[in-house]
């Protein structure tokens, strides 16, 4: 057995520290299939883990990344044989399992979807979990019954990953966007990705009123805390907000108003236990509702080495879009 490059995360006597290193074949995971890992991405959530800014690492040594596209080496799976194309992510890696920043990675095959047809291993990554979330809220959304004759839709954190994969996935479907954002300097960027209207964060960031103007009927957070609580006050009547992240907070200070004075849903998405079902449709989708060219906008790439540099800057939110980590 060798061993293979990849970025480790070590207890130290303050906080955690995040080395790029050689780490032993022997030493990875129980799991029945192994795979070449050839893309990752980074996640906020990556950025918690190099960083050390939040428990989000529970087993040491750990490798980090929760993102992974590659192929098959060996399989014990009935579902997998050597060579396939797979994608992986969430299910606790870089958290309780070990993650994608390696050459290498055994997984559970239960927790693989096939690279769908049109997506490359590259694109895969460039969405990522937070791509993946964005579908996911958009499904939600739509099973709601929200269509683009519902009304507007509003996206915040809309820079951000998760951010940038919702505005240009809605533009195509066909949406009337608003654009939530700390940084108007990017007012460029987030139209070009199909944003028809861009609003300052500050204007969703104070403490929410029980109800406000009904300006939106369905949204895409990632902000949580009083953002959230906005987003709801200012739903139109029978509306719903989708909500995946917590960029500004975890809490969520505001009222039942909007549930029972105008039949408002908060819909809860997660994408880390999400089951394969759910995940297979989500990346169909993506395949077919976003557009490649609108997705190389959204991605910068970055190398292996440059990845414990770029985590502070993403709990910063000063990376846009989604960036992309070449393995191998
Ligand atoms: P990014 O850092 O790429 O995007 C977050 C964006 O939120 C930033 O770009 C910024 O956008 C905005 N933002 C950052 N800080 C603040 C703040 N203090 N107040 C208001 N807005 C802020 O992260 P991701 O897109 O990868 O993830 C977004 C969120 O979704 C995270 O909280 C993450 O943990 C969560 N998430 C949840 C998942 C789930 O399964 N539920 C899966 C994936 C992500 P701008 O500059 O445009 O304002």
């Amino acid at each position: 057995m060798g061993t293979f490059k990849a970025i480790r995360i070590d207890k130290a006597d303050k906080g955690t520290t995040a080395t790029l290193t050689q780490f032993d074949e022997a030493e990875l995971m129980d799991g029945d299939v192994t795979v070449k890992v050839e893309w990752s991405a980074l996640n906020y959530k990556d950025g918690l883990a190099l960083t050390g800014k939040a428990p989000v690492v529970r087993r040491f040594p750990m490798i980090a990344g929760i993102d992974f596209a590659g192929t098959v080496e060996q399989s014990s799976h009935p579902a997998w044989k050597p060579g396939d194309a797979v994608i992986c992510t969430g299910w606790g890696m870089g958290e309780t399992h070990l993650g994608a920043y390696a050459e290498k990675a055994r997984v559970k095959g239960d927790w693989l979807v096939g690279l769908p047809q049109g997506l490359s291993a590259r694109d895969a990554m460039a969405i990522g979990t937070a791509g993946f979330t964005a579908m996911l809220a958009v499904l939600a959304l739509e099973k709601h019954g929200l269509t683009p004759a519902s009304g507007p839709v509003v996206v915040t954190g809309a820079a951000g990953g998760v951010g940038s994969v919702a505005i240009a996935v809605l533009a195509r479907l066909g949406y009337h966007v608003i654009a939530s954002t700390g940084r108007l300097a990017e007012g460029d960027y987030l139209k070009s990705l199909g944003a028809a209207e861009i609003i300052d964060r500050n204007e969703l960031s104070a403490p929410a009123k029980p109800l406000g103007k009904e300006r939106w009927a369905g949204g895409i957070d990632s902000v949580g805390s009083h953002t959230l609580a906005n987003l709801l006050a200012m739903t139109r009547y029978g509306g719903a907000i989708a909500a995946c992240g917590l960029a500004a907070g975890m809490d969520l200070p505001s009222s039942v108003a909007p549930f029972i004075l105008r039949g408002v849903c908060l819909l809860g998405i997660d994408s880390v236990m999400c089951p394969l079902p759910a995940r297979k449709a989500a990346w169909q989708r993506l395949a077919a509702d976003l557009d490649r060219g609108k997705l190389s906008e959204i991605t910068h790439e970055i190398e292996l080495d440059q990845v414990a540099s770029l985590g502070p800057q993403i709990l910063a939110g000063q990376v846009r879009g989604r960036t992309v980590v070449r393995i191998s």
